[in-house]
């Protein structure tokens, strides 16, 4: 157990069961002086076998090569050819969820090494549609969020297949198309944290963003749950390949991105252990401050502006107690005004 998690303890309430310190996961590209060893350590861990991003990669290469209708298909709209993307991601969203679900939760198959928060997910809890988190989870999540991923995937397939999205070809530039793989992880979190702060402004908040912000605690199933409105907005950063020059694999690629790792960085652990020796880092415990305490946390640990805009929860009882007088002041001024 981490100093963190004891110092918690110690004061008597069980906040977390597993505590990583933060200021050692942030991605370094913003320090000041810059830090290339460090950076160069952080890509490629970020990139290596024992993080997600390199499967979702492969997964996303693997689709397009196998799964994906060929482009001439693609010209006019047709059922066939979107049906065809719809149940594959379907597919992948029920074999990637599911088998963390069971894996973590189900079967307890790592008990709770590596488990952010001690508490179970919500059962009899009128808060969540059905009483329940997982089955109100997985019903926006295969219903909306699949809806949504199948259909910017299936808009940029129709934009690559007519002209309107610029399309490259591996052997046209490898550089650029390995460049643009590469940075998409990097855009991926530049709008997330933009347009979060956005479904943030109380009005979107209300009608929207609330929903996803019911799991308290999460899941492996809370990642992608969310409001329709919410769905639509998430992943419009892929329609930035309607404007430079792309390949479908990149599309496909950040759209996976977006739904995968959603997944991933929700399930509540720090890791996958994977028998004694596998340990894939998947949890995101940035974002888990973000689930308990509402009003930090916004971007994630590759974007900056938490730590510029002062909203950076470090996970320390000192970052409690920031946030609690942050809220104070908070509503004073409103009372105020
Ligand atoms: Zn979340
Ligand atoms: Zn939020």
């Amino acid at each position: 157990m981490t100093e963190a998690a004891t110092t918690n303890q110690a004061k008597g309430k069980r906040k977390w069961n597993f505590h990583p310190r933060l200021d050692e996961q942030m991605a370094p590209f913003y320090q000041w002086p810059p830090q290339p060893g460090k950076t160069l350590r952080y890509i490629a861990a970020s990139w290596g076998p024992f993080s997600v991003r390199i499967y979702v990669l492969g997964l996303s290469i693997f689709t397009w090569f196998y799964f994906s209708p060929a482009l001439e298909r693609c010209r006019e709209f047709g059922f066939d050819w979107i049906a065809q993307i719809w149940l594959r991601n379907l597919l992948i969203m029920l074999a990637v969820a599911g088998s963390l679900h069971l894996y973590l939760y189900t079967f307890g198959k790592q008990r709770d090494e590596g488990k952010y928060d001690p508490r179970d997910l919500a059962r009899n809890s009128k808060q969540f549609h059905f009483n329940n988190q997982v089955w109100d989870n997985m019903f926006w999540v295969l219903t909306s969020a699949v809806g949504f991923w199948t259909a910017y995937e299936v808009l940029m397939m129709w934009a690559y297949a007519n002209g309107y999205a610029p399309y490259l070809e591996f052997s046209d530039n490898p550089a650029w198309f390995i460049f643009l793989l590469f940075v998409t992880p990097w855009w991926a979190g530049f709008h997330f944290y933009w347009q979060h702060r956005l479904l943030h402004v109380p009005f979107l908040y209300k009608i929207a963003h609330s929903w996803h912000h019911k799991n308290t605690n999460t899941g492996p199933w809370s990642g992608p749950a969310m409001h329709p409105i919410e769905h639509s907005i998430w992943l419009t950063d892929v329609l930035i390949f309607l404007f430079i020059f792309s390949h479908p694999i990149h599309a496909i690629f950040i759209l996976q991105f977006h739904a995968l790792t959603a997944v991933t960085s929700h399930t509540g652990y720090e890791n996958l252990l994977l028998g004694k020796h596998i340990k894939i880092r998947m949890g995101d415990f940035f974002h888990q401050l973000h689930h308990r305490y509402f009003d930090c946390n916004y971007g994630t640990f590759e974007t900056p502006w938490d730590q510029w805009f002062s909203t950076y929860h470090d996970g320390t009882a000192q970052g409690d107690e920031w946030i609690k007088q942050r809220r104070r002041l908070l509503y004073q001024q409103k009372a105020a005004s």
